[in-house]
């Protein structure tokens, strides 16, 4: 008998299974880990079939040993899909995903029982109960939830109803695992996170495996375990970037793979966040979305209406008297940015133009002396006078962190401000009377944020929607929502100054009107997730060379129906090219990847 063999191991895309023999006194099936010979050395493998064929001509190898582990049919076949999907092969997403067994040593977990929980006011008691109570019976839920502590409230409290499900936590940092697991180590959950040695996951998840029920807190490599018998499984922060793996293969993004993974093993899946992406909008119907009943109070300041008054176009009087006050009430006031460095945009002072892009509207950006639309990728050059009041006091519109604590320094002449950079020293951060941040510093924060701030400011709320290659009016109302939560949590009060009063106030009546016009904009341009889209790069030092070749591929990607692909373009040290599909296309697109040689670096799935 032969056994068709997984090596676990990176191999390229185009590899699939070896042939071994198997030996008289091991008996093997599909899903079995072995361990085999390979190139010199000994690997641990899956097996994929077992076939009756007689030996031929070339003489195969002999399989070594048969291991402690079989994976079941539904999850090995998940892995397989999962290769197909991602462009990469079997070996190497097995690699990615399996922790193995440990050469020598102790392979038991030992659990701590912690006295950890979560408390919320008890105004809130109620809003918990319904949130609870709605979640009853729904396989698929979007849970809109002010922060994680809220978030880790309600998990806590499901756990508690359900205690004979086995549950799946993924959240997107190593940080906020930790805080999920302060907050339910009365539930004894098991951590897994990428910065556990191998012999460290794999004791997490062999006694995961075996627990019946219980509680798995993980980061995205959580989520690639073999899981056949999750009750539910919950994606905590659902929107943040962390749960794409974009920097190396395989290229990855959690929730897709979760959304398949549930469908094949019928568990519940629920996204918990403060706001929804598009994709959720598709995936979870109106019926199917949850909001949290009690929201923090916001103030919207219209910067358009402050400009002549205020000492700078970005720092409104309103803002001013505002931080004057919480200043004297001897509380702590938090200005932030949302991006590092200026996303600047034309702006008339005489009669507050804004130069939207005259194909779609979108806010345009400046740079290299042109105007961009950040959507259609429509530009044109820089206009000396504004269209509307031939006025031609234009500035470029803008601000970053040295250029805020200047301002505030003039401003607030004794209080000390303090601008908050990656390797910030905690005690100025507690002592200071004004702290700057950009929106990084919400990773930086303790996930669970407890002590008082008495005033959030979002200085220039409206540079998410100048910024290139983002879904704008999502990220904006997302950045918004999640330093609302913080300002909820911290007893902060929240003000946010803006040029665009009528946006703002939407989001906070009416957010899903204005996803609405993003989801229809997306369709309008064939964007995510109404076409799937790809992003194919190469390095290579010779540019004319690539420029060939790129071109070929472009040619045969042609064939393949409903597929577009954009000019390339230089990127660092190489190049890359996107391309997109529709949906009932796609697979006819991947296995087109199957065969590509692994010079080409595939993302299968990107925003572009
Ligand atoms: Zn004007
Ligand atoms: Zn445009």
């Amino acid at each position: 008998m032969i056994a068709e063999v997984y090596p676990i191991k990176r191999l390229p895309r185009s590899m699939h299974a070896f042939d071994y023999k198997i030996p008289n006194e091991i008996q093997v099936v599909r899903g079995d880990l072995v361990e085999v010979p390979f190139r010199g050395s000994t690997l641990f493998g899956i097996v994929r079939l077992v076939k009756d064929r007689p030996e031929r001509g070339i003489k195969i190898k002999e399989l070594i040993a048969k291991g402690s582990i079989q994976l079941r049919e539904e999850e090995l076949s998940f892995f397989e899909w999962m290769a197909f999907d991602l462009a990469q092969s079997c070996s190497s997403v097995l690699h990615m995903s399996l922790p193995l067994p440990p050469k020598r040593g102790d392979t038991s977990y030992t659990p701590t029982v912690g006295t950890g929980s979560v408390t919320l006011p008890r105004s809130e008691a109620d809003v918990l109960t319904r949130m609870i109570h709605s979640v009853k019976d729904r396989r698929e839920l979007f849970l809109q939830i002010p922060d994680l502590k809220r978030m880790t409230a309600t998990l806590a409290a499901y756990c508690a109803t359900e205690p004979d499900e086995k549950v799946l936590v993924i959240v997107p940092t190593v940080q906020a695992a930790k805080a999920v697991y302060d907050c339910l180590s009365f539930l004894d959950p098991i951590v897994f996170t990428a910065d556990q040695t191998n012999n460290e996951r794999y004791r997490r998840w062999i006694a995961f495996r075996k627990r019946k029920s219980g509680v798995m807190v993980g980061t995205r490599i959580a989520a690639l375990l073999p899981h056949h018998d999750l009750t539910t499984i919950f994606v905590l922060q659902s929107g943040d970037a962390n749960h794409k793996q974009s920097d190396r293969n395989p290229r990855y993004d959690t929730r897709y793979l979760l959304w398949e993974l549930h469908n094949r093993i019928h568990s519940n899946l629920f996204f918990l966040d403060v706001s929804p992406r598009l994709e959720d909008l598709s995936w979870f119907a109106d019926l199917e979305r949850r909001v949290w009943s009690r929201s923090h109070p916001a103030s919207i300041v219209d910067l358009n209406t402050e400009r002549r008054e205020s000492e700078h176009p970005l720092f409104s009087q309103t803002l001013q008297r505002i931080v004057g006050e919480t200043l004297e009430e001897q509380k702590q006031v938090l200005c932030v940015l949302n991006r590092k460095g200026t996303a600047a945009r034309l702006f008339c002072q005489d009669c507050s133009f804004r130069f939207p892009c005259t194909t779609c509207s979108t806010g345009m950006a400046v740079r290299d002396q042109m105007l961009h639309c950040p959507r259609c990728l429509d530009s044109r050059p820089l206009p000396s006078k504004c269209p509307e009041c031939k006025g031609v006091n234009l500035i470029e519109l803008g601000i970053g962190i040295d250029g805020l604590c200047t301002v505030l320094k003039a401003l607030f002449p004794s209080a000390t401000v303090q601008s908050l950079s990656k390797d910030i020293d905690l005690k100025t951060v507690s002592e200071a009377q004004i702290l700057v941040a950009t929106q990084s510093y919400l990773d930086q924060m303790k996930p669970i944020q407890t002590e008082p701030l008495g005033l959030i400011a979002l200085i220039d709320a409206d540079q998410t929607l100048y910024i290139q290659d983002t879904r704008s009016i999502e990220e904006t109302i997302r950045a918004f929502e999640q330093w609302r939560g913080v300002a909820l949590n911290t007893g902060a009060r929240f003000v946010v100054q803006t040029h665009e009063p009528e946006l703002f106030s939407t989001i906070l009546g009416d957010p899903e009107a204005l996803l609405s016009r993003e989801w229809e904009s997306c369709r309008d341009y064939g964007l995510p997730p109404f076409r799937r889209w790809v992003r194919i790069s190469r390095k290579e030092e010779e540019v004319r060379k690539l420029e060939v070749v790129f071109h070929q591929l472009q040619k045969e990607l042609a064939t393949i129906p409903t597929v577009r692909s954009r000019k390339p373009e230089l990127v660092n040290g190489g190049m890359q090219f996107f391309c997109s599909v529709e949906p009932e296309h796609a697979e006819t697109l991947l296995s087109f990847f199957t065969d590509l040689p692994d010079h080409y670096i595939i993302d299968t799935n990107v925003f572009p």
